[in-house]
């Protein structure tokens, strides 16, 4: 059912006023507060009955009471229940973020990772009481390994940005090793904002290199940037624009040759994964994201992770521990006198690695190739379905997501944002917008594996019916969302000027 405008004044329905699972402001903690109610309703403890002061030096005590919200446990519950219910998830719907790769997350990975084993384990037990998860962690790396084409990995780093800097300094090391760390480095016009970060918190001025027409690298401007004082190259393959970059081992020679090094971003790797090795095409040390490609839940914060893998020669600067075998005995080690040093407490986020390891072993080769296949085709589909709904500004074939954008709807006013928003009002989350930079007005669409064929038809008829209202109702789009908790955000001031204190109702001191 297409909502009509009727429907758009149900917001002002006075049921609306006591309905709270679909009250808009829903009160926070502070506001619910009543002075003096209590969630828990146990009886007092010993402790409770003596005074804290005779129990803590008073140097650790607070002048005053914490102000916390006070609250019945029942009002508690309900209150994260009814957030939980406000969020979209991929347990709900598609989710069809480009660059995210937002695919759904199998639970056999969740069960594996609550197992008792891997939940009681503390990282300061001794090796020999943690062989099972230290056995993980080395297939683990031989699988990304195997798949990559790099044998050296390290699972340290919490996210793709740290898998960056990781291996943007692994490069720097080796460099500095042989007498030159160099001042440059070339990264692309359409790379993801942390590449240039990256390159600049390693300590390197980045050199922008511009897309060509087809959306790629060309050979020549490579040719031209790399030279001597430049460390070398941030590529993410295939590229923002979801295009396998046919170039990317002419382009590696020329930075090899010149004595630089090819850093990958992987976090494309769902779309190469069994088809293709990064290591084989030349690059020297990439990261992937176990969250996107292998299937962790993400979005809301985290934990995920990303792995590095490197070539040999890169080898001697992975960051410690590293994960070794002796004897048939696996152990972490710390004596790596050229590493880069440690990237973070302890050695992983190790129920990330636990769930990968479930999902690769899960899948099999022919399953990781087989998802692959489909990752592109579900992508080539819905390109093919709306090719004559939006706009794609570079006609190359793509592979695992399609970036249009909004030319044929500006002459009616509407922007990729509107889309978007009422996206929200037919109940998908929207894709991910106005990136990469390179492509005005982006909208840019990756489905993955996880969708059906009906489901893929579903949000293209979808996404032509908004179109349609585009050119019949632009109003519609420019009041979307309507449906949903909250209205249109003022963005720019929520980013600026954030409000982070809720009202306080909480009792007199
Ligand atoms: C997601 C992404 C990153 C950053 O990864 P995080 O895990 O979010 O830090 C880097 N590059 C590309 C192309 C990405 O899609």
């Amino acid at each position: 059912m297409i909502p009509t405008s009727s429907d758009l004044n149900s917001t002002q329905d006075p049921a609306m006023a006591y309905n709270i699972r679909l009250k808009p402001d829903m009160p926070t903690l502070f506001e619910q507060s009543v002075a003096g109610r209590r969630g828990d309703s146990l009886r007092p403890l010993w402790t409770q009955a003596r005074a804290p002061e005779s129990m803590i030096p008073a140097h650790y005590l607070r002048p005053q009471p914490c102000l916390l919200p006070e609250l019945s446990e029942p009002e508690v519950v309900r209150h994260y229940t009814r957030l939980s219910a406000l969020n979209y998830a991929i347990d709900l719907g598609m989710y069809p973020l480009g660059s995210c790769t937002m695919k759904y997350n199998p639970k056999i990975n969740e069960v594996v990772a609550r197992m008792p084993g891997f939940v009681a384990l503390h990282p300061y037990e001794p090796a020999a009481l943690q062989q099972g998860a230290l056995a993980l962690m080395a297939n683990l790396q031989d699988y990304l390994a195997e798949m990559t084409g790099l044998s050296a990995v390290t699972l340290h780093p919490s996210a793709g940005a740290q898998g960056e800097l990781c291996g943007i300094l692994m490069i720097r090391r080796a460099l500095e090793k042989r007498g030159n760390a160099r001042h440059k480095m070339i990264v692309p016009d359409s790379a993801h904002g942390t590449n240039p970060a990256t390159a600049s918190l390693a300590g390197y001025t980045t050199v922008k290199v511009d897309t060509n027409a087809q959306g790629m690298v060309s050979v020549e401007s490579i040719a031209q940037l790399m030279d001597e004082d430049t460390a070398g190259l941030m590529m993410t393959c295939p590229n923002t624009l979801g295009i396998f970059e046919k170039d990317i081992q002419q382009i590696c020679k020329i930075v090899h040759d010149r004595g630089g090094f090819v850093y990958m971003d992987g976090a494309n790797m769902n779309a190469l994964c069994g088809v293709a090795r990064p290591g084989d095409f030349g690059v020297d040390v990439m990261h992937i994201n176990l969250h996107k490609t292998f299937s962790q839940p993400h979005g809301g914060g985290g934990p995920g992770a990303g792995p590095v893998c490197a070539n040999e020669t890169l080898r001697p600067y992975l960051p410690v521990p590293v994960v070794v075998q002796d004897n048939g005995m696996y152990s972490l080690c710390y004596n790596k006198p050229d590493s880069i040093g440690q990237l973070r407490a302890f050695s992983c986020s190790f129920m990330v690695m636990v769930r990968a390891y479930a999902y690769i072993r899960s899948l099999g080769p022919d399953g990781i190739l087989m998802n692959t296949h489909m990752a592109v085709l579900n992508a080539r589909y819905l390109r093919h379905l709306l090719k004559d709904t939006f706009y794609i500004p570079y006609q190359t074939e793509t592979l695992h997501e399609t970036v249009f954008n909004d030319k044929w709807q500006k002459p009616y006013d509407v922007s990729t944002l509107d889309i978007a928003k009422r996206l929200i009002d037919y109940g998908y989350h929207p894709p991910t917008v106005y990136f990469p930079l390179v492509v005005q007005g982006a909208l840019m669409i990756e489905p993955t594996e996880s969708e059906t064929k009906e489901s893929l038809e579903r949000f293209a008829e979808v996404l032509k019916q908004i179109a349609k209202e585009a050119q019949t109702q632009p109003k519609r789009l420019k009041d979307a969302p309507v449906f949903a908790p909250r209205r249109r955000f003022d963005e720019a001031s929520a980013a600026r000027k954030p409000i982070l204190r809720a009202k306080r109702n909480l009792a007199p001191e």
